[in-house]
This record gives structure tokens, sequence and C-alpha cells, in this order.
């Protein structure tokens, strides 16, 4: 049967005169609106041509309703805050360290004001913007000089390229690692125009393999901390302090690749230890790199900390400019160090710090509060258990180590066959709240870490709100 009539889409003016759409234009403007209902028109057409859409789809209440979704989707803006439920703390993918309120109140300083970036107040010259921070980085780590810059992928090519372009770069077969995102050393080596010269093997380099290395064309020698692997059994490495001592004979730089780098032993809070900056500077590293926002705790930023020549060599480099940090990052960095100052307190004030010090006791007191309001929204078919958890610190910091936590585990009590496609539409009605949940899939279950189950209240405020397809 066809239809005497054929269907046509509502006039562009027409719609923009009813009075579903007055409220639209009303708070997105004008523009938005005639916008968003040509998309959608063009979108239809092909539907009304072939006569598969029919009248009530297109009518102008309806047209106006699915604009004014668009609209609000859009003037919510892609940049949204989630709940990290996934047990990993530092996730690189979701933004990794959380800043303190200090850091905070100074990127909106620098945001909202002018300010002495590159302006030295005393002279009334120009300044630096390393100098900013350069006293600070300096007490709390023992450096002679330091340099910041974009992040620590950056940091890396910047020292490599400064200190080693057209000469050979030495460095141990175990150290030649992929951190994910393309960032692998022996790549960034050839950007940085170093001859990669590796030395030894995998799991075992010793001294004479890099003593065998030196030569008329050897530029540099260099370590890198293997961060999100490790290497167990039959190994060797040789400690930084002999690595220097053997690089300072031969009058080449050792620079240590930190990764995530701490600047305070970790190990008074309980958690695994990672070398701090300090350390390998005093071991005889010439140059240390490190990020900001991994164990720091701060903003996304390199730190390039070391000895006064090279690192004055690293700041003329033209790369340099091209790799510079903003004023946000600098101003919320220096509030992050400054709370370096006070260790007693750090754990209360650096939030990554203190999610990762949480105690499994608290977070599992938590999560058996929290489970009866989960298994109510879920329904039968789930069943909502508060367990214990394994989390861990992210960012490729201790890849082994593993935070005792707690989760609200989701089984969806359904045949095997059937079990996946439970977990995965879980999930995605998770994603889908207004502040979309984050957890992880695994064992045939959903698990939601609550280590970093911060605003308890804004999680439980949309939980009404979920809705699951079976
Ligand atoms: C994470 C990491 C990097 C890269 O640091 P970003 O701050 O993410 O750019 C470089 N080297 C090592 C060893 C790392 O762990």
């Amino acid at each position: 049967m066809s239809s005497s009539v054929a269907l046509r889409l509502p006039s562009i003016d027409g719609l923009l005169r009813h009075p579903a759409c007055a409220p639209l234009a009303e708070r997105y403007g004008r523009d938005s609106l005639l916008t968003g209902l040509r998309q959608l028109l063009d979108e239809l057409r092909p539907g009304v041509v072939s006569g598969q859409l029919a009248a009530v789809e297109i009518g102008p209440e309806v047209l106006a309703g699915r604009v004014g979704e668009r609209l609000a989707q859009q003037q919510r803006g892609q940049v949204r805050r989630v709940f990290n439920l996934t047990g990993t703390v530092l996730h690189t993918n979701l933004g990794r360290a959380l800043l303190p309120e200090e850091a905070i109140e100074a990127v909106q300083m620098a945001a909202r004001y002018p300010l002495n970036l590159e302006f030295d107040l005393g002279s009334g010259k120009r300044g630096d913007r390393d100098d900013l921070i350069e006293g600070l980085i300096r007490e709390l780590t023992g450096a002679e000089a330091v340099t910041v810059v974009n992040n620590n992928a950056a940091a890396v090519l910047l020292t490599l390229n400064s200190l080693g372009a057209r000469k050979e770069g030495i460095i141990s077969r175990g150290e030649l690692i992929e951190i994910g995102g393309a960032f692998r050393i022996p790549d960034i080596m050839a950007r940085a125009g170093v001859r990669l010269h590796e030395v030894g093997t995998t799991n075992r380099t010793h001294a004479r393999d890099y003593q065998a290395a030196i030569g008329p064309r050897s530029g540099l020698i260099m370590r890198v901390h293997a961060s999100n692997y490790s290497i167990e059994g039959f190994t060797a490495r040789v400690p930084t302090a002999e690595l220097a001592e053997l690089a300072h004979a031969h009058g080449l730089p050792l620079l240590e690749d930190l990764g995530s780098g701490s600047l305070l032993d970790l190990t008074r809070w309980g958690l695994p230890a990672e070398p701090t900056v300090r350390q390998a500077l005093l071991d005889g590293a010439d140059i240390v790199t490190f990020s900001g926002d991994k164990l720091l705790g701060g903003p996304q930023a390199g730190l390039i900390v070391g000895r006064r020549e090279l690192i004055a060599k690293i700041k003329k480099n033209p790369l340099k400019r091209a790799l510079r940090v903003d004023k946000l990052t600098l101003a919320a960095l220096e509030a992050v160090l400054g709370l370096y100052r006070d260790p007693d307190r750090l754990v209360e004030r650096l939030p990554s710090l203190r999610l990762l010090t949480r105690p499994q006791a608290e977070i599992h007191a938590q999560a058996v509060r929290l489970q009866p309001l989960l298994a109510d929204v879920l329904g039968e078919v789930w069943q909502v258990s508060a367990i214990e958890a394994l989390g861990m610190i992210g960012s490729g910091s201790q890849p082994v180590a593993r935070l005792p936590s707690a989760a609200l585990c989701c089984r969806p009590q359904v045949s095997k066959r059937w079990r996946g496609r439970y977990l995965l539409n879980l999930e995605a009605a998770l994603r889908g709240l207004p502040i979309p949940v984050l957890g992880r899939i695994g064992d045939d279950a959903l698990w939601l870490d609550l280590r970093q189950l911060d605003d308890e209240p804004a999680w439980l405020a949309q939980l009404p709100q979920l809705q699951v397809d079976r």
C-alpha cells in the first residue's frame, strides 16, 4: 500500500518559527539551532524519500526535541569528568594525577591574570620561565640546575638531541623499551639524531659490555627505567654509581630516564620502593628526566635536572622552544612541589598519594556500604558483592606491584553464553551515565574498584539513572 500524499520534511523557516524551537533559540543561539536543524533534516531526508520514516517521526515537536538533545550534548562538551573505578590510580587514558587544591588555585590565578612568566620582578628585565621553579626543584632533588618541558617524552627527546646528536648513545638491550602510545626508546633516539649502540642482552648487561662499546664516536650513556615491564630471574644490571664512574672516566655524560621518578622514598607510606631523583643524582647520573603527572602527583610536565653546564646546553637547543611548558602547568607544578617541602602532611594534601595509600579496610567498608544500593538498582539478574580486589599504581610505576583494594563485583546470574553480553551492556550503561563510570571486566564479572571513589554523593545521585539493557 502506498500513501497518496508523499511525506515532506518541515521547512527550516517553519521550524524556526515553531513554538517548540523558540526556547532552543533562546538557550543556544539562533545560529546553533539553525545548524542543528539543517544537520538533522539532511540526515532524515533519505529516510523520508525512501518512505521509511513515518509522519510522527518528523513532526516539529519531535524534531525540536532531537535537536535540543544534540545541542545540550554539544554544550556539555567532549572533555568530560569520569569516575575512574578501574583500579589503576595513575591511569594515562584518564588523565593521570589529580591536582591538589593549592595547584588548582594556582592554575586559576595563572589563567585569570597576567603573570611574571618570563619577567624578572627584581630587575624589571626579561626573565626565564624555568627560573620560577628552579630553586624549588633544586632544593627537592639536590640538582645543580633544572629545565622543564611539556612532558617526559619531550624531556628525553630534548636531552638526547642536545647532548648526543650525531654521536652514539650507549644503552643496555634490556632498557630498549616501549612505554606505550608509540614511545619507543630506539625510535626516540633515532629522532633525536643519536645513533643507537645497544649493549649486553635483554636480561643481563655488565660493566664490561658498556666498557667495550665506548669509543671515539660515543656521545653519552643512557639508562632507562624499565617502567611498565619487569625482568625477573637470571638478571644483571650495572648499578648507576658504577656506570657513572665508567662514563665519567671517558668524559661521557650519563643520562637516566626515571620515568615516574619519585621525589621522596615512597616506602615510608608503605608503597613499593621507586628510585628517587635525588638518589639517581647522588649516584652520579649527570641528567635525570621524569614526569610531572606520574608519582610526583602534579600536572603533565617533563622535568630535566642535573649538571649546570649540561642543562645550559639543553636550554640553548631550539627544540626547547618547541617543547616548552605552558603557564598553567608551571603554576600547578610550583604549587605541587611546594607541598613536598612538608613531607609529613603530603599524604593529606596530595590527592595521588592519598589515593595510593588509602587503607584497604576503609575501601572495603565503603564497598560494604554501597553494595545494597547498587544491588537494588541492578535488580535480581545481578549478584553484587563487596570484595577485596587488587589495583595498581599505573603509568608504568611498579607494574608487578598490586595495591590491596576493594571493589563492587557485579556478576550476571545468567548462563555462560550470555554472560559476556550482559557484562558489556552493564559496562556501556555505566559509561552512559551523566558522569561516566569506568570499571573493568575480568573473571566473568564487572569490577568497580572503589579506591578512587572520593565523590560518593555524586556517584550515588546518578545511580537511579542506570538503565541496563538485557
Ligand atoms: C612514562 C615514561 C616516559 C614518558 O613520560 P610522559 O610524561 O608520559 O611523556 C618516558 N620514559 C619512561 C621510562 C616512562 O616511564
